[in-house]
Order: C-alpha cells, then sequence, then structure tokens
C-alpha cells in the first residue's frame, strides 16, 4: 500500500470505495482513557514480566452496493487487548482480554442515523471527512471491558470469616428504615 493513512483523520469513504484493510499494534499508553481502566505498570509488572501492553486492531473498508444502484460504506473493526486490571474479589493483578469485533455502517446525517438504528444489527455512525479511528477503537473496547474485573478462579483467595458478630447485630439494631417511614405517614399533622 502507497498511500499513508492517518488513523487520527481517516477518509472513511476513500478507505471503503478502495476495499483497503489495515492493522497494526499500538502501546496502550496511546489510549489514553483505556489506560486509565487499567493497572499502572508498576502494579501490573508486580506478577509479570511487566511487557509494555498493547492493543491489536484490524480494520477493513468495504463499499457494498444496494439493489437501486446505491452503496452503502462500510467499516469492520477488530480489535484486542490483554489488560492489567485489579480483580474485584482478591483485590490482585488479573490479566483480561479484552476483544472487540464490530461493523460500521456509515450515514449521510444524524437523523438517519436515529431513524434506522432500531431496524440495523450494525453500528451506525454519520459520515465525516475524517474519521478518529483511534477513538473508535478505543471506545470499543472500553465498551467491551468487564465492568467488575475478576480472575476465573483467584490464586490466593483469603475465606471470609465466617460471620463478623459485632457487624451483624449492628444490622440488627437498625431501624428497619421502611418501618420508620411507615411511622412518619402514620403521624398526624
Ligand atoms: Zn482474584
Amino acid at each position: 500500500m502507497d498511500k499513508k493513512f492517518d488513523l487520527n483523520r481517516l477518509n472513511v469513504k476513500a478507505f471503503a470505495r478502495e476495499g483497503l484493510s489495515l492493522q497494526g499494534q499500538l502501546g496502550l499508553a496511546q489510549f489514553a482513557r483505556l489506560a486509565e481502566l487499567a493497572l499502572s505498570p508498576v502494579e501490573s509488572s508486580l506478577q509479570d514480566s511487566g511487557a509494555p501492553t498493547h492493543v491489536s486492531w484490524a480494520l477493513q473498508g468495504e463499499l457494498v452496493l444496494v439493489s437501486d444502484g446505491d452503496s452503502q460504506i462500510w467499516m469492520h473493526l477488530k480489535a484486542e487487548v490483554d489488560l492489567p486490571m485489579q480483580c474485584q474479589r482478591c483485590m490482585g493483578p488479573v490479566k483480561l482480554s479484552v476483544k472487540t469485533d464490530a461493523s460500521f455502517r456509515f450515514v449521510s446525517d444524524e437523523a438517519t442515523a436515529e431513524a434506522e438504528d432500531d431496524e440495523s444489527e450494525e453500528d451506525l455512525l454519520v459520515l465525516t471527512p475524517e474519521l478518529n479511528v483511534l477513538e473508535l477503537i478505543e471506545d470499543e473496547l472500553i465498551m467491551s471491558a468487564p465492568l467488575v474485573p475478576m480472575h476465573e478462579k483467584c490464586p490466593n483467595l483469603v475465606p471470609m470469616s465466617a460471620v463478623d458478630e459485632a457487624f451483624e447485630e449492628a444490622l440488627e439494631a437498625r431501624p428497619n428504615p421502611f418501618a420508620a417511614l411507615a411511622q412518619l405517614k402514620n403521624k398526624p399533622n
């Protein structure tokens, strides 16, 4: 491929018309918002080699001819990263594979996108002359990342103490909020 494409400002129309594809790897540091979900390199290197995390991605443009001689602009995106995160069960570091595989169809304006969104399986995006592909990759990966990252099986899970008596007593001593509310309601004004 002799043309240079700028991932920050991709001409999607030209990219799709020529049915081009691009792929590569980028350091996690290039994706500031995604990197915020990850443990810092220092924290995550406590358990592994501390090798820098990379995002692998692939992009494919496609021009789809429709019956009336018109054509649709499509883009297929795959991206993947092994994200070092903090397990919410044992609080230890865990590396989770976050993947996305999405297809986008580009439409001319926001109104069309809204009108056709419900009946379309693919995601609809408004065609802009310059698409920030890096931002799109980042958005998709953030949406695919687990909300509550956890080991499938925690390596050193400390069993919780059966019952904390003081805590249980405190719970029982607290008035039931619904009972309290009922009392308020019954009070004469
Ligand atoms: Zn864990």
